[in-house]
């Protein structure tokens, strides 16, 4: 693994600067798949986009932002000293909620990534051995979102469906999920279709570890 630079970003209300790691190459050695398409790599860190300013609590993408200074490793060249910045974090489950009341987004495609990272937010509690809800409300949100992913996103790609019969299965609709699943016609997915059919017929709605063959 091969860091790149931190780069450093303002706030475009009010300027407060935040930093973030970058990499110049990585891999996927030690990489754990799950079924939601979340991939825990080691190797292959992933890096915040929806931030919300620690001065002033408004939501912005970095992608939309130019970085103001790019600082490189065992170099000291700039002006700035990391301490005096904060490092950029990901929103986290409450955080990605209030993002989506506040209708952050504007565009359909960072409206599904906020989905997408509040759908995965959600199952890291099963993957780390919790309860998936911890009231009603939860639930209701779970749901919501995975029903608004579905009306949002196009089954253009083989990974696109996958994500879709992954959201299908998560609200119990096996049938609409084993459509999906078997209309993959690339062999690569021959082992992840045996592994999602069996969590169907089995009756499981949670996230899984997908298992390598
Ligand atoms: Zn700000």
């Amino acid at each position: 693994m091969l860091p790149g630079p931190t780069l450093i970003f303002a706030c475009p209300e009010c300027g407060q600067k935040v930093a973030n790691e970058s990499l110049m190459s990585g891999n996927t050695f030690g990489a754990r798949y799950f079924s939601d398409g979340k991939r825990i790599a080691p190797m292959l860190p992933e890096f915040p986009d929806l931030i919300r300013c620690s001065s002033c609590d408004c939501f912005y993408f970095l992608h939309e932002q130019e970085p103001i200074d790019e600082l490189y490793p065992f170099e000291e060249q700039s002006d700035v000293t990391l301490e005096e910045i904060d490092q950029a974090k990901a929103p986290g489950l409450d955080g990605l909620v209030l993002a989506l009341q506040q209708e952050v987004a504007r565009k359909k495609e960072n409206e599904i990534a906020i989905r997408l990272d509040l759908w995965r937010a959600f199952n890291d509690r099963t993957r780390n051995g919790k309860s998936l809800f911890l009231n009603e409300n939860d639930k209701h949100l779970y749901h919501n979102n995975c029903e608004v992913l579905i009306a949002l996103i196009e089954p253009k790609e083989d990974h696109f469906k996958l994500t879709l019969a992954e959201l299908y299965r998560n609200l119990s609709r096996f049938e609409a999920c084993l459509k999906l699943i078997n209309s993959l016609e690339n062999p690569e997915w021959d082992s992840l279709k045996k592994q999602f059919i069996t969590a169907c017929n089995q009756g499981k709605t949670t996230v899984f570890e997908l298992l390598k063959t």
